[in-house]
């Protein structure tokens, strides 16, 4: 990681922490900024005069913040990295730092692959009007067409998204992209999402009808991956840190599905569910659990409510249980399940299973609103 071209705000942080007078800091790093955690506690000790305790656990989002521990160790604040803050309360004061990305990738790579989208979008948009009232048989060769989801559109404009480190990169962007002839929206999402433009693994709430495909700036494929299963729409990727354009495939995202569609068979004939909880503020889905256990008891089904902190193959797989639903962070199902040694599907994948929802109408991406 190129971290002179990062910025990690540690002298606002430190000058807040000298204004409040705070004495212990707790310091939250995402799992790629661990090897520099140790660097970054020196430096914020010798400018803000406070002691830094580091959150050693793993960290994956916003959704995790640090909470009633750290306050019993006595940490009056908690600088939390790389994520923006959410609709959740920890209960603790915290200094969100996004750490931006100074990086401008070349436009001129993705521009190819966002005209073969926006063509495949404009066709969708007209076959989509042709086709009128979506019945049942409609909206599943919808479906296979469309990937994922059964969003009917009502236009065939760019949605600009990103990843937290790029989204001061949008507004440029959007003009860029505008003065070469496409029409582009800068999704405003739901109250999980700070800024606009953003997605979170678990929350693409800024989709409209009127967007038909996506420009992604970030790395990996952990975002466009779910947007993808979230809307069904086709999506390119630009990478800051190294310019390269790619998009995500549509056998890529088929592959996802049939796993789905037979881990949904797989729980066919199961009789007992073990129901997980997450612990973590930001994916705790208690009445969500509930509510899966009534559904298991009313199709003469058991369901075990399982509350976790973190959740892994060695802390499950020994329960006696035929599978499990997952209400925690909706990713360790769909990224994760191959690690488990019995079936682990999302509340939605039981329902189909179940026969209370229908598979044709459309795969429902497992969102944390
Ligand atoms: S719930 Fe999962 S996907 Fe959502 S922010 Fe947390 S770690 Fe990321």
């Amino acid at each position: 990681m190129d971290l002179e071209r990062h910025d990690f705000q540690l002298d606002e942080l430190a000058e807040r922490i000298k204004a409040n007078d705070n004495r212990l800091v707790a310091l939250q790093v995402p799992e790629g900024l661990k090897m520099q955690a140790l660097g970054m506690m020196d430096s914020i000790e010798e400018e803000s005069g406070a002691k830094v305790i580091l959150a050693a656990d793993p960290c994956y989002g916003a959704c995790d913040l640090v909470h009633d521990k750290m306050q019993m160790m006595g940490v009056e604040l908690v600088a939390h990295m790389g994520h923006s803050q959410m609709n959740i309360d920890s209960g603790m004061p915290t200094h969100f730092i996004p750490v931006t990305y100074d990086g401008t990738p070349e436009l001129a790579a993705v521009l190819p692959i966002l005209e073969g989208h926006r063509t495949l979008a404009q066709s969708r948009l007209v076959s989509a009007n042709e086709k009128g009232e979506m019945n049942e048989e409609v909206a599943k060769e919808s479906f296979l067409d469309a990937v994922g989801r059964v969003a009917p559109l009502t236009g065939a404009g760019l949605g600009l998204v990103g990843s937290i480190q790029h989204l001061h990169l949008l507004e440029d962007f959007k003009d860029r992209l505008e003065e070469g002839g496409f029409e582009v929206e800068i999704p405003l999402g739901g109250d999980r999402l700070a800024f606009p433009g953003q997605v979170l693994g678990c929350n693409y709430s800024g989709d409209t009808p009127s967007i038909g495909h996506y420009l992604f700036l970030g790395s990996g494929d952990f975002h466009p991956i779910g947007l993808v299963l979230h809307t069904g729409k086709p999506l390119a990727m630009l990478n800051p840190y190294t310019g390269d354009a790619s998009e995500m495939s549509f056998e890529r995202i088929e592959r996802i599905l049939r796993q789905r569609f037979g881990l949904i068979m797989a729980v066919d004939e199961a009789i007992s569910f073990g129901i997980l909880i997450g612990e973590k503020p930001g994916q705790m889905r208690r009445n969500l659990a509930i509510r899966i256990k009534r559904l298991l008891e009313k199709h003469d089904r058991r369901g075990y409510l399982l509350a976790l902190d973190h959740v892994s193959p060695d802390l499950i797989d020994f329960y006696p249980v035929d599978a499990f639903v997952n209400t925690a962070c909706p990713r360790i199902a769909i990224d994760d399940s191959k690690r488990y040694s019995k079936p682990l599907i999302t509340p939605y994948e039981l329902e189909v299973a179940l026969g209370e929802k229908q598979w044709e109408m459309g795969y429902q991406f497992d969102e944390i609103p």
